[in-house]
């Protein structure tokens, strides 16, 4: 694998000649196993995101697939209007017509629109060779748009456009916008000038194909070696690519199963490739690992080493273990001050729909220790208009209260609140203010306890400590669809199972504040 095929050369001008993609030698003979044919565009997507979601779209059982979640059929959805919208922008469009997955006749078809010079094409069809026996390369840029210069066809060529909802030109976009480039390069004999990316708010981004087809290269060599296997590669959870896959079901029952390593917080990739070559492959090994060992290697340094050493004893003993500092001896990393206890505590949880750049609801519960009384305010925006509304009561809330700490689960609620105070205009003195009395709960537990989970995410860690979500299926995600549900439907269900959600994760907040400030007790008050 570590060998590489030469990069396609890139002509200086006039068309010419061009490389074909060869493999190593050692790799070149195909496994009778993997029957590949057709390495495309959107696997080659898939693959840089993650290796093993190529292999399995291809090879994988389908009935061991998940249909997509609400939020990510949102996505699509989103991701349909988007090109449509693009696409009217290049009417009149010539779309070539050929049975679906007939890539061979998608070819033809888009090379005879070609060679008649047409304007723009859309959905068009491009194959060439991958100098690999039996495997061909399928390009389906979104659009193709002619242009002057020179090609097998006359005095025209064509260059590509992907349209994405993306706003930013991410990596793997540009990869497999370079993918396109080079596929057409080869079909029309001429390299483009560049290979162009539409994104959100209309931006057109030209990637640098002399760059990316460095990476271009290596991704293929890669794709092209590991889809050529018999077995999967290796399992790797990452939550945060793998929550909106459809194998995570699959891959997850794998992780578990086999007690892989990724499943234990700060195993990132990089790191785990350090600790393969230490044979530190098992929960039991790394546990008893000894941090100094580790410290020194990329990527590590002492806290990660040591909370990395303790994630897997924790796990082992299923027990939460105390971080502390060395000097003065078995301090506890968490003083009193970072999280104070008062009559009234307030619990602050946000939904938001970044796509609409909307802050829908503050739910605050509000614990009284004096009567023993717990509420819940849900201070809701019905409608995108009444955001403003909405932020207002909050404030009135909050003020209502005007001593009593919020407690918040990760930095984003406090960095809405200063985002929305300059949005509508709140003095910056409110703001700031109101901001000393914010208490970052994970900021808390992540510093001071290592525990048994797979995950430091609000869910993970309540579940640990006992406490359970009324909707088993809720999340930030499925919030945002319910949300555009109400919207179109009207329908208060919709409403209620936001509260619903915000409520519990407002508990669960309260849950792990609770959980933490008994835990730290001994090390805070010890008994003499
Ligand atoms: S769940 Fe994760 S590891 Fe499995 S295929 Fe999907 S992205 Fe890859």
């Amino acid at each position: 694998m570590s060998a590489s095929y030469p990069l396609p050369q890139r002509p200086e001008s006039g068309g010419g000649h061009l490389a074909p993609l060869r493999f190593p030698a050692e790799s070149t003979t195909p496994n009778s196993k993997s029957p590949v044919r057709w390495l495309t565009d959107d696997l080659l997507f898939h693959y840089q995101r993650c290796s093993r979601r190529a292999f399995l779209d291809l090879y994988g059982n389908a009935v061991e697939k998940a249909p997509p979640s609400d939020y990510l059929a949102k996505l699509r959805q989103d991701s349909a209007i988007h090109r449509s919208t693009i696409l009217q922008e290049y009417e009149p469009l010539h779309r070539p017509l050929y049975p679906k997955g007939d890539w061979a006749a998608g070819a033809k078809a888009t090379q005879d629109l070609m060679a008649q010079g047409v304007d723009a094409i859309a959905q068009g069809v491009l194959v060439a060779d991958s100098a690999v026996e039996g495997i061909q390369l399928v390009s389906q840029p979104d659009l193709l748009i002619k242009q002057s210069g020179w090609s097998h066809w006359g005095n025209w060529t064509y260059t590509t456009i992907d349209i994405k909802l993306g706003k930013k030109p991410k990596l793997d976009y540009q990869v497999v916008a370079a993918f396109h480039a080079y596929v057409l390069a080869r079909v029309q004999g001429m390299w483009p000038e560049t290979s162009w990316l539409a994104l959100r708010e209309g931006k057109l981004y030209a990637v640098d194909l002399e760059r990316q087809l460095l990476k271009l290269q290596e991704t293929l060599n890669g794709c092209l070696y590991d889809l050529r296997q018999s077995e999967p590669p290796e399992v790797f959870i990452s939550h945060s690519r793998c929550d909106l896959c459809h194998w995570f079901s699959h891959c997850y029952s794998s992780a578990k199963e086999e007690q892989h390593l990724s499943l234990l917080p700060g195993v990132t990739p990089a790191r785990y490739v350090f600790l393969q070559e230490r044979k530190l492959t098992t929960v039991e090994a790394l546990a008893a690992a000894n941090p100094q060992q580790l410290a020194p290697l990329p990527g590590f340094g002492e806290p990660v080493a040591e909370k990395l050493v303790h994630q897997a004893q924790a796990l082992l003993g299923n027990c939460a273990i105390p971080r502390t500092f060395p000097h003065p001896p078995h301090t506890f990393a968490l003083h009193p001050a970072d999280l104070p206890s008062a009559e009234v505590e307030l619990y602050f949880d946000i939904e938001a729909a970044p796509d609409q750049d909307l802050i829908y609801l503050h739910g605050v519960l509000v614990i009284d220790h004096r009567t023993g009384e717990e509420t819940f305010h849900a201070l809701l925006a019905e409608s995108p208009e009444a955001e403003q509304t909405a932020w207002t009561q909050f404030l009135e809330l909050v003020h209502t209260y005007p001593t009593a700490p919020i407690y918040h689960f990760c930095p984003y609620e406090a960095q809405t609140v200063r985002k929305l105070g300059q949005l509508f205009g709140t003095p910056d003195l409110v703001i700031e203010t109101l901001l000393t009395r914010f208490f970052d709960v994970h900021k808390s537990i992540t510093e001071s306890v290592t525990l048994p989970v797979e995950s430091y995410a609000l869910k993970h860690i309540a579940r640990w400590i006992g406490f359970d979500w009324r909707d088993e299926g809720a999340n930030g995600a499925q919030s945002i669809c319910w949300y555009n549900a109400w919207l179109e439907t009207c329908d208060r269900t919709y409403l209620e199972a936001i509260l619903r959600y915000n409520e519990d994760d407002c508990r669960a907040t309260h849950r792990i504040k609770d959980w933490l400030t008994k835990f730290a007790q001994p090390f805070w008050y010890p008994q003499a």
